[in-house]
């Protein structure tokens, strides 16, 4: 039984954990794809287009102002001059600074090779210095202009993005370069912007894959290229110039990549966000949902366990009793009784039986109705009970009959207790509904024999009421041990 029950219990817990935790795994398994579709489909892709029309705006001036400034005839007129007045370029390149807020503004003449800035001439372009490679480009191209990021030389080397427009005299021939530079300060605090909040991570490749802005997302590598892991994607990445969407994983976390190119800047925008980060709040959501389950499950089986332990006893309970004198019912009183008796007698003491029965009860049905009579059977049942110590076992042997067993009891005293509980029955009035009913009992008293058998002790219990019967009732009887009846009492209330 009670493995049974460990088995119907851990079973029924089993399945309530399985179910709930089925139910909560697979509503985080749904909520993750429903954000990683949001990650790719839309949450990352809105971020390149925000910083990609923000850095369309953000240069959308310069070119203009630029423009001008390669437009304008002073330029024109001035190297037609022989670029003799270098404190006009200056205060002209001075004012278009200020004017537009740039962070610096310059012009590279072709007939000189003479840079001018604000401050005046800051060097000579020439062809075999790399870092003028942009002008030779400018130079030789076909584009009105070009958008490149470098440093800036008249800044401390401060990286700048820099328009450089081609200058055509009236005839279209090209006399130099000119144009604006702004400081990408504002970029930055752009990106970190949408850094910083959600564990993204936005940086810049140029077409070579060299990290542009930020690098700390591949740790020292400085190229996409290189980062290991990462290399076929950035080639994917670097391939065209098309937007693309990617996941991949990261120090073992699922990483999902948005890349878009930035014509304008010649640069790829990639923005990355870790899943972990934007699964939190399900992660959260998930542990919360299987604690919760295994609570619901624990406290289950907890009322599972009480309520089974319950039905045990009430099941044991009625197994072992009698339904309308709650005394032992005669099946489980014959296997306790005899185990009983034998113990005692092992022990070299005196067990002694009862036989206890209510006299011309038939009567009391016929006279007073049956549910009356089942009140009687009640009332003797307490009064016997009542009688008798807590260590002494009492049964409904049939239907108006008893039977007790008395451990360690002397023949003397059990007939003494039997004429108490004759004596007690006769003075009970048993009230049902407005009648008083009045009964006596009959009762056989036996001492087991030391050799005797438990069998064979009822037996003559049974004869001894059966004497009680005949000699007129409402007495004790007892046998002695040579099976000689003896009437022991013959009560003067028959
Ligand atoms: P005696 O003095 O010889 O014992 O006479 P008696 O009428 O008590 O004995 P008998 O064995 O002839 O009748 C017993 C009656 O008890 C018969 C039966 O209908 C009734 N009886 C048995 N069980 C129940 C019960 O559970 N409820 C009620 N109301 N009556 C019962
Ligand atoms: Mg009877
Ligand atoms: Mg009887």
């Amino acid at each position: 039984m009670v493995s049974r029950k460990k088995y119907l219990l851990s079973g029924l817990g089993l399945l309530l954990l399985l179910g709930m935790l089925g139910i909560s795994l697979s509503s985080f398994l749904v909520s993750r794809e429903s954000i990683r579709s949001q990650l790719t489909d839309s949450t990352l892709p809105l971020i390149g287009d925000t910083i990609f029309s923000e850095i369309q705006r953000d240069l959308l001036r310069p070119i203009f102002v630029s423009s001008l400034m390669a437009n304008n005839t002073f330029v024109h007129d001035w190297v037609e001059g022989g670029e003799s007045d270098i404190l006009g370029m200056q205060r002209y390149l001075d004012k278009i600074k200020q004017n537009y807020g740039a962070f610096t503004t310059f012009f590279v003449s072709d007939v000189t090779r003479n840079y001018y800035y604000p401050d005046g001439v800051l060097k000579r372009v020439e062809q075999a210095n790399n870092r003028d490679a942009w002008y030779f480009r400018l130079r030789s191209g076909t584009d009105e202009f070009e958008i490149n990021t470098d440093p800036d030389m008249a800044n401390d080397d401060d990286l700048a993005v820099f328009v450089n427009f081609r200058v055509l005299d009236s005839e279209g021939e090209f006399i130099g370069a000119i144009g604006v530079g702004l400081a990408i300060r504002s970029l930055l605090s752009l990106v970190d912007q949408y850094s910083d909040k959600f564990d993204r991570k936005i940086y810049f490749a140029d077409k070579q894959g060299e990290i542009q802005l930020n690098s700390s997302v591949h740790g020292d590598k400085s190229n996409i290229l290189e980062v290991p892991g990462f290399e076929s994607l950035a080639q994917n990445i670097l391939s065209s110039t098309e937007e693309k969407r990617f996941s991949y994983t990261r120090n073992g976390s699922e990483v999902f990549l948005n890349s878009r190119y930035i014509d304008k800047l010649g640069w790829f925008l990639i923005v990355e966000e870790r899943e972990t980060r934007a699964m939190y709040p399900v992660t959260n959501t998930f542990i919360f949902n299987s604690l919760l389950s295994l609570f619901i499950a624990l406290s289950v089986l907890v009322v599972a366990h009480r309520i089974l332990n319950r039905y045990h006893k009430d099941l044991e309970y009625s197994a072992h009793h009698d339904n309308l004198t709650g005394v032992y019912n005669r099946q489980f009183f014959e296997s306790v009784a005899k185990k009983s008796v034998e113990h005692t007698g092992r022990r070299g003491d005196s067990s002694c039986i009862m036989f206890i029965d209510i006299d011309h009860f038939k009567n009391v049905n016929d006279q007073y109705g049956h549910i009356a009579g089942d009140s009687v059977i009640e009332h003797i049942a307490q009064t016997v009970k009542s009688s008798i110590r807590k260590s002494d076992l009492i049964c409904r042997w049939g239907g108006e009959e008893f039977c007790v067993i008395l451990p360690d009891t002397l023949q003397h005293d059990a007939v003494e207790l039997s004429e108490q509980v004759c004596q007690a029955v006769r003075d009970t009035h048993i009230q049902f509904e407005d009648t008083s009913i009045k009964v006596t009992v009959s009762i056989g008293v036996t001492q087991r024999i030391a050799v005797e058998s438990f069998e064979d002790c009822l037996q003559r219990t049974d004869e001894a009421l059966y004497t009680a019967k005949n000699n007129g009732r409402d007495q004790v009887c007892t046998t002695s041990q040579k099976d000689n009846l003896t009437v022991l009492d013959r009560s003067d209330a028959a």
